[in-house]
Order: C-alpha cells, then structure tokens, then sequence
C-alpha cells in the first residue's frame, strides 16, 4: 500500500452523551486516493501507472468500513492516540467534558 498525503482521520465523536470512533477523508476529487481508473471492471486493482480518473469515493474509507474501524487499528504499538482534556464533576452521576475540541474551538 502506498502511502498518501494525511487526508485520512481517526475521529473520536461524542454523539448523545457516547463515545465513537470513526474514520474520515478530507481529500480532493483529484488525490490518489480518490482517483480510480476509467473502466468500471479494471477498479478492484490497478497500478500506479495506469491512467485513472478523478472523483471516486475514497479507498481508504471503503477498505476501513469494510473491516470496520476496530479491525482496523492493528500493527500500531500500544500507546495513546490522542488524550484531551476534560473536566470532571459529580450531579446525579459522573460527568467528563471535553475542555477543548479538535478544531480548537473551546467546549462551551
Ligand atoms: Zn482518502
């Protein structure tokens, strides 16, 4: 697998109070990774130097929700992806919230 430009995320979503992972492409239409080649039958594989087109949805997103994300995240030592900071308080149960979020906005 060749490597490409850091287009592709991990991202750690709280949605209604859970915790998901999910994993994302930023890429343009024209990145390699989005560029697949003109013929519908030759896109299950292809090489660097056949002519491809632009446009396609991302390899990477296919390849990672195909196996799904967990799957996914092997061959990587064991150590902290990301940590942000939280604050945490007691009412009725525990509580975590995020300090700041990804886009550097602060957490309200
Ligand atoms: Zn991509």
């Amino acid at each position: 697998m060749t490597a490409t430009e850091n287009y592709h995320h991990v991202n750690l979503i709280i949605d209604q109070g859970e915790l998901h992972r999910s994993f994302t492409c930023t890429a343009p239409e024209d990145a390699p990774c989005r560029r697949r080649p003109p013929e519908p039958e030759e896109r299950e594989s292809w090489t660097a130097e056949e002519a491809t087109v632009p446009g396609a949805a991302c390899w990477a997103v296919e390849w990672v929700e195909a196996v799904g994300i967990e799957d996914s995240l092997r061959g990587y030592p064991d150590r902290v992806l990301a940590s942000v900071p939280v604050t945490i308080s007691y009412d009725e149960g525990v509580e975590i919230e995020p300090v700041a979020l990804a886009d550097g906005e602060v957490a309200s």
